[in-house]
């Protein structure tokens, strides 16, 4: 069952995840009978890692090998039987259909949540609300991109206002679930018990609510379970990638209700925040030994998210471990090549346009107009140049995002720019300073 198991973790986590974090596991034992699976990896940071990350994704693919799987325990070679490592299965489904919020992730509390300029916001509002007093806001609305810290921000809500105020009935749970709880109470034709459930909620979080766009009946309840908490004056926290105006498919009845509330973003970290993070997530790992100048690159290059800048730490820790070698700049750089490439910025070619032509101070129509007067032809060229040597795009793609313009007008400008730049230290210094500018 072992070798079933890892052949779907290899198609389900994909091969490089495979064998980064699964492939070092052994099975360790266990009692098939009653329900038990014990893994063994070799090193107790590797057991937590895969504990944390892989739990559900392990109990899974043991259940669907073997289906009276109820636990499964990753310990670590070294220290023997380790019983807190375990991961608790998910319970079974109840016959009938509950709601049950998801339980709370008990790393993501406001001790270990960062704050800086891009979160202050969002982490005062969040810490405010837990906090339990009266509010001039409900509910509270985060967004931002993805890996940026929603879901962390909701966690801690749940922790701080439970520890406040442990009587209380806090339920959090993803869009996704509400969605599926409750179309599972529209067949079973109960619906009055999930109303009942979470409308009774002193706090009641729905992250990632952009899930939702579209699923009109789902909308419709979700709607209604918003207005009676906040009439009831109950809180309530939604979370989503994108602003209120920005949320398509979702009905305007919600969105200006959200709008009513307090809308805070949370947004990219900067270099200083990533930094501050690294150093955070080290504490928590003393025995980890990484220079200054390794946290300053992490920072420095991993930039898209923080669930990326965290996974890329934590791969250079477990691939010290594994390979027991001192972390320097060369060994990250190894550890982190193909995540480093792919954390790239990646620049579109509407970025481009619209840079050069805040640089060259022209209307961003010019890039697809006729127009040949030099003021504007130049920048253009500028433009096609830079989508050549920005992004992967190909010559007769950038040439339709140009006034759909043919691919050998392209290769025009690119080498007409080329020419320019070696013999024009102006025009060299303006494409210098937007190529500086796009790269971030
Ligand atoms: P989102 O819900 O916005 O997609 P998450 O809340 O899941 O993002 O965050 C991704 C990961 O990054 C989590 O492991 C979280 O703990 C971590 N993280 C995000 N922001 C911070 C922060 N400000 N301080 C510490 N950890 C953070
Ligand atoms: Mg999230």
């Amino acid at each position: 069952a072992w070798e079933a198991v890892r052949q779907s973790l290899r198609v389900s986590c994909g091969q490089r995840t495979f064998d980064g974090w699964l492939k070092p596991l052994v099975l360790a034992g266990g009692d098939f009978d009653s329900g038990e699976v014990r893994l063994s990896a070799p090193s107790a940071f590797l057991a937590n890692w895969v504990q944390t990350h892989f739990a559900d994704q392990l109990t899974h693919a043991w259940r669907a090998a073997l289906p009276s799987i109820m636990r499964v325990a990753v310990e670590s070679a070294n220290e023997a039987a380790r019983p807190t490592l375990a991961v608790e299965a998910p319970a079974p489904e109840p016959a009938r259909p509950e709601v049950h919020g998801t339980a709370l992730e008990a790393r993501y509390t406001f001790d270990a949540f960062v704050v800086g300029k891009a979160n202050e916001l969002a982490y005062n509002a969040a810490k405010t609300l837990a906090e339990g007093g009266q509010l001039a806001f409900n509910p509270l609305f985060l967004h931002g991109g993805v890996g940026l810290g929603k879901t962390h921000l909701m966690h801690a809500i749940g922790h701080e206002y439970r520890a406040r105020q442990p009587q209380a009935k806090v339920i959090y749970m993803s869009a996704e679930k509400f969605m599926y709880e409750f179309v599972a109470a529209m067949r079973a034709k109960d619906t009055h018990s999930f109303k009942a459930r979470l409308r009774t909620a002193d706090l009641l979080m729905i992250d990632d609510v952009q899930f939702i766009a579209g699923k009109e009946s789902t909308q419709e309840e979700f709607f209604h379970t918003m207005n009676e908490l906040i009439s009831a004056g109950r809180r309530l926290v939604i979370s989503a990638d994108r602003s209120p105006q920005n949320l398509e498919g979702i009905e305007n009845r919600i969105l200006s209700r959200l709008s009513w509330g307090l809308v805070a973003d949370v947004n990219s970290a900067d270099f200083e925040l990533r930094y501050n993070i690294i150093l955070k997530k080290l504490e928590g790992l003393p025995s980890a030994n990484v220079p200054n100048e390794v946290v300053m690159f992490l920072a420095k290059r991993i930039s898209a998210s923080i669930r990326e800048l965290e996974g890329a730490l934590h791969r250079v820790l477990a691939f010290a471990t594994l390979s027991n070698r001192a972390i320097d700049l060369e060994f990250t750089q190894e550890a982190l090549a193909d995540q480093l490439r792919a954390s790239q910025r990646r620049v579109t070619i509407d970025e481009i346009q619209r840079r050069v032509c805040e640089h060259f101070r022209i209307r961003q129509s010019e890039m697809g107009s006729a127009r040949r007067a030099r003021d504007v032809a130049r920048p253009r060229q500028i433009a096609m140049y830079l989508a050549k040597q920005l992004t992967q795009r190909s010559l007769p793609e950038i040439g339709r995002r140009f006034g759909g313009r043919d691919h050998t007008t392209v290769i025009h400008a690119v080498r007409k720019i080329e020419e320019l730049r070696a013999a024009d230290a102006e025009i060299d210094a303006d494409v210098r300073l937007l190529m500086r500018q796009l790269e971030g």
